[in-house]
């Protein structure tokens, strides 16, 4: 439920009015806009009264959000959300890239990468020190020593990273990760997203493969009924009855999770086709299609790679993308 505010209302009236709301046990979200303030209502409103409520001077109307994402709703927050990544700030004509390897394989390697990355102007670093592979004896990751080679990264080059957790027992040891990303296939890890509602983190939350645009809302919202408003979405491509790419691209999430929520929208080119000469025209249109930024995997030596190399740009490939991606962000009227 939505409370819209008259204008200018007095600060006082506003703050007696969300504190009768918090003794109904409801969470308030405060958002001011530019004409009006809006108060989300978070919680079981069925028991509230409407009239009452309605009758309040400084009330201008109460509305009923019919969607079952709240907190994700962007009549909650009519403005887009921008996410802040230890500095780095995503969504809202802030377009940034997070780029690196699938997975940290060695010291030399994420610190190369990384000084790779950065110089071609990615201002996020993202490797996995937990892998989910589809097989028990695929590479699994470096684990808590991943993490430390990614911290270490993160000293040499000052890019914020970005990396997987797998289980909610892991959590301690993501104390100095910048955002946490959450794979495609614990999208509905329900007590996962709990835990991580629970801290005030950024979350990259990726969409499942074979989930719906209101499921991926949804998940956003678990971690959001937690209290931690920092959720990035990421559209990573999902099942179909296509062979010839590793997923389908579903571009027209973009616009559509733009419109029905306020948070960010990325979009991963790589895992998406699974295919390196791909990513580059998948990038492309991501811009065009309003996307808040991009993230892709590049390996020193893609061939060489322990995970995903084929859909790996090398540190050339991706200068020369990043350079046209720029242009295509400032004609979109975008910051890099
Ligand atoms: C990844 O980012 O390396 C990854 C495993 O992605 P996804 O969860 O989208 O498959
Ligand atoms: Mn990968």
């Amino acid at each position: 439920m939505i409370l819209v505010l008259k204008q200018n209302p007095e600060k006082s009236k506003v703050e007696t009015l969300i504190k009768m709301l918090n003794e109904q046990g409801l969470a308030t979200n405060v958002s001011e806009g530019e004409s009006h303030t809006i108060i989300g209502l978070i919680g079981d409103t069925s028991r509230l009264p409407v009239d009452l409520i309605s009758a309040v001077d400084i009330v201008e109307n109460v509305t009923r959000i019919s969607e079952p994402f709240k907190a994700a709703n962007r009549k909650m927050h009519p403005e887009d959300s921008i996410i802040d990544c230890s500095g780095v700030k995503v969504g809202e004509g802030l377009f940034q890239v997070i780029a690196g390897p699938c997975s940290v394989e060695s010291e030399e390697q994420i610190i190369e990468v990384a000084k790779d990355v950065k110089a071609s102007g990615a201002t996020l670093l993202r490797g996995g020190a937990f892998k989910p592979r589809t097989s028990p004896y695929a590479f699994q990751g470096l684990h808590a020593d991943g993490l430390k080679l990614l911290l270490e990264a993160k000293k040499e080059t000052g890019l914020p990273i970005v990396t997987e957790i797998m289980n909610v027992n892991h959590l301690d040891l993501f104390a100095d990760v910048d955002v946490i990303q959450v794979g495609a296939r614990n999208m509905q890890n329900f007590d996962l997203l709990k835990e991580l509602g629970k801290c005030r983190k950024p979350i990259l939350l990726k969409r499942g493969l074979a989930n719906t645009m209101e499921e991926f809302l949804m998940s956003a919202e678990y971690i959001m009924a937690g209290g931690n408003n920092n959720v990035i979405l990421c559209e990573r491509g999902i099942r179909t009855f296509e062979t010839k790419t590793r997923n389908t691209l579903d571009l027209s999430a973009v616009p559509m999770l733009k419109k029905l929520s306020h948070l960010p929208v990325v979009i991963d080119p790589s895992h998406a086709t699974g295919i390196s000469w791909m990513v580059e025209p998948l990038a492309k249109a991501a811009v065009a299609v309003g996307a808040d930024g991009l993230m892709i995997e590049v390996h020193n030596n893609p061939a060489k790679a322990l995970c995903d190399g084929a859909q790996s740009l090398n540190p050339v490939q991706f200068d020369t993308l990043m350079k046209d991606i720029k242009r295509r962000v400032e004609f979109e009227g975008k910051k890099m």
